[in-house]
């Protein structure tokens, strides 16, 4: 391992370590209750270790299935919805596909497109509106012979939607559309029907609060989940993550819970930044807000993390903006009382 990424790994681990509360990666603050954790675990130790996981892993999806009103052969599972979507980019996207997504997004998109070789065409995104840019990606989209679309709604890190019927406008145009609903639950949406040209992605890691254990999954028809089964990695999926999250579905009443509670905490905090003189929080359906001030946003960053408080500063990708996660009631004060703090002083 270079020493670069041996240096950036330590850094990582020392702020870990250092902040308190940890705000800077849209995660759940809400862990699965522990008797439940003991409960997976003991019937997972049960099954032998030294033998593959299952090469179709039916239980899994054949529980996301029945509980999405799917056949387990529109589901696929994997390591993260990260997985998914590079198997699904690799699939779909070869040198010179035109590739159509909003800007900022979760940037893994951008990086897996470049690697397949496709012709990224950014279209820019205004965070103040809480919306995405439908009609310049429909543009677009019409615009360009077999495009794929790539699209998060929330997006990641705007916290903008797509509007309603938005998928089905974009598959309109004839255009292969991957629908990442990373954040969907907390903008309380339905998953579009299924379609040939359509792959739409989830994950565990969020409103399910399973970051950890690293499952994700997507739908499409049968057809198009055969040709990405053709590139996906056989067995990412570990029997551990996939008892897991298989046991997760049949507690969705946790889930919502989660769901409910970083709803009202998101209006709570978005309500209270607006009252903050100097910062302007952009409108946002996720578990996240991002966020300018009249502070520079390195400084900003630097300021909180002083106190305690790791966020992330994405103004790289939004002029002088930083993104917040939202987590628990307490960690959230002592986010606002550390930006209140910082903006008097600054
Ligand atoms: N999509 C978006 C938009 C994300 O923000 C993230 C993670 N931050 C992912 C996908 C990846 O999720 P997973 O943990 O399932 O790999």
């Amino acid at each position: 391992m270079s020493r670069d990424v041996i240096a950036a790994m330590t850094a990582y681990t020392l702020e870990l370590r250092e902040a308190e509360v940890k705000l800077n990666q849209n995660e759940s603050p809400f862990d699965l209750p522990r008797a439940l954790k003991e409960e997976i675990l003991a019937r997972v130790a049960q099954r032998p270790w030294n033998i593959y996981p299952d090469f179709e892993s039916m239980a899994l999806r054949g529980a996301l299935a029945k509980a999405y009103g799917y056949e387990p052969e529109n589901v696929l599972v994997g390591n993260g919805s990260n997985e998914l979507l590079a198997a699904t980019i690799g699939a779909f996207i070869g040198p010179g596909t035109p590739v159509v997504f909003p800007k900022p997004t979760f940037s893994l998109y951008e990086k897996l497109v470049t690697v397949a070789g496709g012709q990224a065409i950014p279209i820019a995104v205004d965070p103040a509106t809480g919306v995405l840019p439908l009609d310049e990606l429909l543009c677009a989209a019409e615009r360009e012979t077999n495009a794929v679309v790539i699209v998060c709604s929330p997006n990641n890190p705007t916290g903008g939607v797509l509007p309603p019927r938005g998928v089905d406008a974009l598959l309109a145009t004839g255009a292969t559309v991957l629908f990442d609903r990373a954040y969907g639950d907390f903008a309380h949406d339905t998953l579009p029907p299924l379609h040939d040209r359509l792959v739409t992605f989830s994950t565990f890691s969020k409103a399910w609060g399973l970051a950890a254990t690293r499952v994700g999954w997507l739908a499409s028809t049968a057809a198009t989940c055969r040709e990405i089964r053709k590139v996906k990695l056989p067995y990412s999926l570990n029997i551990i993550s996939e008892a897991i999250a298989a046991t997760a579905l049949q507690h969705r009443e946790l889930r919502d819970a989660n769901v409910a509670r970083t709803v009202a905490e998101r209006a709570r905090v978005y309500a209270a930044m607006q009252g903050i003189d100097g910062v302007t929080p952009y409108p946002s359906q996720a578990n996240f807000i991002a966020f300018t001030s009249r502070v520079a946003a390195k400084a900003l960053f630097e300021a909180l993390f002083a106190r305690g408080i790791l966020i992330r500063d994405v103004s790289a990708a939004v002029p002088n903006a930083l993104r917040v996660s939202i987590g628990s009631p307490e960690e959230n004060d002592r986010f606002l009382e550390a930006l209140r703090e910082t903006m008097k002083a600054g």
